[in-house]
């Protein structure tokens, strides 16, 4: 990795790093961070001439050889100061970030979502959630409906709160980024889906776009999940969150089996914000609130969490799993007391 003096290389002295990585068969590619660009060696990277060469240009910093399967979400990567924002708020600063809202967006009653995405904002939510196309284990369930598009965006444009929303494929992705969608979700079944997790990071560079890329049931371990995380970076998208959601069910009784212990250890390894998503994780109402606190006294930087103003009417998870936002306003408030009080190392 490769970092300049200056925020960024200007043309031509980008071209002349280009040049002696092309000697040597590689690349180079610009990642855009929020506050400054950092430059990502594509290519056998293990050459110590080319290495050499690039550090002893005038204008650079310095340059890294991270031996990481995640070189960019690295802690110790150039990346390690780069700040993940969603909207205007960067995510774990001051406060828990919430992501709060209903599993899936009723095409045929807007009002529906549209009152929960009031009431969400007004218990505290910082982003709208809503599933727009919903991945379903059967196939003769509710699927979604671009209609849904147009009612999230609807909200966003009426509370102001940015909005995230679930895309599968890359007909999905680029509708959602045409109408500029804060937040793409990528959900559990597609978590390991290298093509699209590469066509999300290139599509999205150089964008505000912001990734939430959730861990299920087969995503193994933290490393495994972190270099899925890198496939986004490394096609220029640094914009991206992890959020563990359960995985393989332990407990019956519980949907999946809670996963947010591992959030210590993601923090460890990688600069990315975490944000638990403990509906999806528990899979009941009445249990969300207690991993929600759990979540935070680990260390997560925020919460995604399935809120709907009246769940028996919703759908997909929505009579199940999500809590009214009266409930939700409590919620966050006593998270915002673990948040104050937790030890971090
Ligand atoms: C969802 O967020 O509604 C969803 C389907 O998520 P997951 O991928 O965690 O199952
Ligand atoms: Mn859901």
């Amino acid at each position: 990795m490769i970092i300049p003096k200056a925020n960024k290389l200007s043309t031509n002295e980008l071209k002349e790093v280009e040049a002696i990585a092309s000697d040597f068969e590689c690349s180079i590619l610009e990642i855009q961070g929020h506050n400054r660009c950092v430059y990502a060696i594509l290519g056998d990277e293990s050459r110590e001439v080319m290495f050499k060469r690039i550090a002893g240009l005038p204008f650079i910093s310095k340059v890294d050889m991270i031996e990481s399967p995640y070189k960019l979400m690295d802690r110790r990567s150039g990346l390690a100061d780069h700040r993940v924002l969603v909207g205007k708020t960067e995510v774990g600063k001051e406060e828990p970030f919430f992501i709060a809202g209903p599993c899936t967006i009723d095409p045929n009653n807007p009002n529906l979502y549209l009152e929960s995405a009031h009431a969400i904002k007004e218990a505290g939510a910082h982003a709208l959630r809503g599933g727009v196309w919903k991945p379903r284990t059967n196939p003769y369930s509710y699927q979604g409906d671009n209609q849904s598009l147009e009612i999230i965006l609807q909200a966003r444009e009426e509370t102001r709160l940015p909005i995230d929303i679930e895309v599968m494929d890359s007909e999905q992705l680029k509708l959602a980024l045409d109408a500029k969608v804060d937040v793409l979700q990528i959900g559990t079944r597609n978590a390991l889906n290298y093509s699209l997790l590469k066509e999300v990071g290139k599509l999205s560079a150089g964008s505000d776009t912001t990734v939430l890329l959730k861990r299920g049931r087969h995503v193994g371990s933290p490393n495994e999940f972190i270099a899925a995380a890198e496939y986004i970076v490394a096609e220029g998208n640094p914009n991206v969150m992890l959020c563990p959601r359960g995985t393989t069910p332990q407990l019956e009784g519980y949907r999946n089996h809670p996963d947010e212990s591992i959030t210590p250890l993601l923090k460890n390894r990688t600069w990315a914000p975490v944000v638990v998503d403990p509906s999806h994780s528990v899979g009941h109402a009445d249990f969300v609130k207690a991993c929600s606190l759990a979540a935070i006294a680990y260390g997560a930087d925020g919460l995604c969490i399935e809120s709907h103003i009246d769940p028996p009417k919703g759908i997909g998870d929505d009579p199940k799993q999500a809590i009214s936002p009266d409930k939700l306003k409590e919620l966050i408030q006593s998270c915002q007391e673990v948040w104050k009080s937790r030890y971090l190392p």
